[in-house]
């Protein structure tokens, strides 16, 4: 595929799925603008990569929508100097895009076979400042704890209180939470700087589960 083909693609994307539709942070547009996501598939999948849904990633698991990928960066208003942390890294297009917008980010994906092609790719783009590590993110990754925000990028049963505890004062958590395999709302959970949380229920989706043991 062309260069200039892929570029206008995006455009698209982000003109017609994204500002349409109501994202207006010029910070997440640019971001969703300029990470190739193209380059975060298979190669059988490149000319399906700007279409308005997710796709497979192997081991059962998908690349999200770019709608909701634009969606939840905006929710969580990251700022520069933040640190961040991701449960469910797949195949790394949401690191990246919050690569470009916060200091460090801390990816967490179960799968070892994800988790390193994952990082792989990532370096190879130019995206240092992300770490991916291979573990069960029900329980976060207290070694880097606390963090300004959390993304939690499948589908858990319930809010893991790790997860919570390891959320910074003033911080913002987002993570779809439902009983029903494919079928949640996201959440929005923040803390005001005395630790007092407050919960909010937004847009329903559709993500692989969250893995809690
Ligand atoms: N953030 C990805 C989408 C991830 S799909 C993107 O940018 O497109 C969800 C991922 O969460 C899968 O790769 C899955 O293996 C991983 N996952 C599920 N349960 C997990 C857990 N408990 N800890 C870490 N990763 C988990």
């Amino acid at each position: 595929m062309h260069k200039p083909f892929i570029e206008n693609m995006r455009k698209d994307m982000v003109e017609n799925q994204l500002r349409q539709r109501g994202i207006t942070d010029d910070r997440v547009l640019d971001a969703m603008g300029d990470v190739p996501r193209h380059l975060f598939v298979t190669e059988d999948l490149r000319d399906e990569a700007y279409m308005d849904g997710p796709l497979p990633i192997g081991f059962g698991q998908t690349i999200s929508q770019p709608y909701i990928v634009a969606y939840m960066t905006e929710v969580l208003k990251v700022e520069q100097h933040h640190s961040v942390l991701e449960v469910g890294t797949g195949c790394g297009y949401q690191a990246a895009i919050l690569s470009t917008l916060a200091r460090n980010i801390v990816s967490l994906e179960r799968i070892k076979e994800l988790a390193e092609s994952a990082q792989r790719r990532l370096q190879e783009l130019g995206y240092t400042n992300v770490d991916v590590i291979n573990t069960n993110g029900w329980h976060g990754y207290e070694k880097k704890a606390p963090y300004d925000r959390i993304i939690v990028t499948a589908g858990a049963k319930k809010i893991s209180q790790a997860l919570l505890d390891q959320l910074s004062n003033n911080g913002i958590m987002i993570i779809p939470v439902g009983k029903i395999m494919f079928s949640q709302t996201l959440r929005i959970i923040s803390k005001d700087s005395n630790g007092n949380v407050t919960k909010q229920t937004s847009l329903p989706v559709r993500f692989v589960r969250l893995v809690n043991k």
